[in-house]
């Protein structure tokens, strides 16, 4: 069947990564088949993982058997991190606690420097310990240095030591900081739109052109919704399919099981 684009709503997809495309190294059903029939069209990773750097997930997703993506297509929690901090003070110094991907991330705009940090940052990934909180509350208390937080996911749903496991994101990494310091962290990933105005301003294309798909309501849905982006929510991930919406939130544009149900669903 020939593609009809123009048929199609929108002219440009935002992804979510995990629990879209893949859980650990699986791929999920149907995702290889939907990246090949979107290859047409532009489309930009947007994760709030921050453990791995753009070029990782990348060489991931050729590892698990899709195509690789340009690195400049895939926008993680910890990069988007680094390119607000730098926006808001070139060359910051920073305390960073999470997994190396958010250290490099950091470092491609700033300094680490424990002793004199104008953000503490908690990212994902292991990392954080009795140390580490009692330097980073310090840094807040005493001189005065921002939390930042990279994503607000209270869990995520991975591989832990080779298991499928439900491990703690970072808004639950960041709790303990928040309640020992009485301050709120400044948080960058999904729902907030940080992430999804840089893919935009990527991809030159307005809000209600762009789709973003997801399969978490109160992240990758709820942030698109906010900035009148496209949805379609795929129950692939912890959300399973039958499972009602939270309350409050309006429905996506597509509700689908999977992506071939929604490449079915768009024609493609
Ligand atoms: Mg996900």
């Amino acid at each position: 069947m020939p593609i009809n684009n123009s048929s199609l709503p929108f002219s440009a997809i935002l992804l979510d990564m995990d629990g879209v495309l893949f859980h650990g190294m699986n791929p999920i059903d149907g995702a290889m088949d939907f990246m090949q029939s979107i290859e047409h069209i532009p489309h930009i990773f947007i994760t709030n993982n921050p453990i791995r750097l753009p070029e990782s997930m990348a060489d991931k997703m050729a590892e698990i058997g899709f195509k690789r993506p340009e690195e400049k297509h895939i926008i993680t929690a910890g990069e988007a991190t680094a390119v607000w901090l730098s926006q808001q003070k070139p060359e910051f110094h920073f305390y960073a606690i999470g997994a190396e991907g958010l250290h490099k991330s950091l470092q491609k705009y700033g300094y680490e420097d424990k002793d004199n940090a104008d953000y503490v940052v908690i990212g994902e990934g292991e990392g954080i310990d009795y140390a580490s909180i009692t330097t980073g509350i310090n840094l807040i208390l005493k001189q005065g240095a921002q939390l930042i937080s990279t994503n607000p996911d209270i869990s995520v749903d991975a591989f832990y030591r080779g298991k499928r496991a439900i491990m703690p994101g970072g808004g639950a990494l960041a709790a303990p900081f928040i309640v020992a310091t009485g301050q709120q962290a400044v948080t960058i990933g999904k729902p907030k739109p940080l992430l999804y105005e840089i893919a935009l301003q990527e991809l030159n294309v307005q809000a209600n052109d762009c789709l973003m798909i997801g399969d978490r309501p109160d992240t990758d849905i709820l942030g698109a919704q906010q900035l009148g982006i496209q949805t379609a929510l795929v129950r692939t991930g912890r959300f399973a399919a039958g499972e009602n919406l939270p309350d409050g939130m309006s429905a996506p544009n597509w509700d689908v099981e999977n992506l071939m149900q929604l490449k079915k669903l768009l024609g493609l």
